[in-house]
């Protein structure tokens, strides 16, 4: 897609979508648990800065905004197993204990961080899903590298 309409998809839904992943946020803040020793370590080789911060919250299904936005945010959940809102994580709990989901979404914490936060982070994100694609745009392909060292064979 040219950049002049990625421009006006990530306007049009910045306000809104910074909004859901706010709410999500405080919810996974108030209901999930903190990072065990070993997930600490982990968040710290992705490049989080503040571990203490993040909470993991298993769900039985990843939460989706509504309205034409989810359209968009289809894009958002990692084939809904996990998603990642600022310091808090949601977690599919039958993939709860996987811990190659895990570590991308820890990625995808690391650039909320290193972006600055919710709303800069979804420009950018939201921005990059649209003119390249959700498995091509980098923060993703960043996410899925960090992530590779720790899948395990099938099976296995
Ligand atoms: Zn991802």
């Amino acid at each position: 897609m040219n950049s002049f309409w990625a421009d006006m998809i990530v306007k049009m839904s910045l306000p809104l979508a910074t909004r859901w992943v706010e709410k999500q946020e405080s919810v996974i803040m108030r209901e999930g648990r903190p990072l065990s020793e070993w997930e600490t370590m982990w968040a710290q080789d992705v490049g989080v800065s503040k571990p203490e911060e993040v909470r993991i919250l298993p769900v039985p299904r990843i939460p989706t905004p509504g309205s034409w936005i989810t359209r968009i945010f289809g894009v958002f959940g990692e084939g809904p197993t996990g998603m990642a809102v600022n310091y808090g994580i949601y977690l599919e709990a039958s993939n709860a204990t996987n811990p190659s989901l895990l570590v991308h979404e820890l990625t995808h914490v690391a650039q909320f961080e290193r972006m600055g936060g919710i709303g800069a982070f979804l420009e950018e994100y939201i921005y990059q899903c649209v003119s390249d694609g959700y498995w091509d745009c980098a923060m993703e392909q960043e996410a899925r590298d960090a992530a590779a060292p720790f899948s395990r064979p099938p099976g296995g």
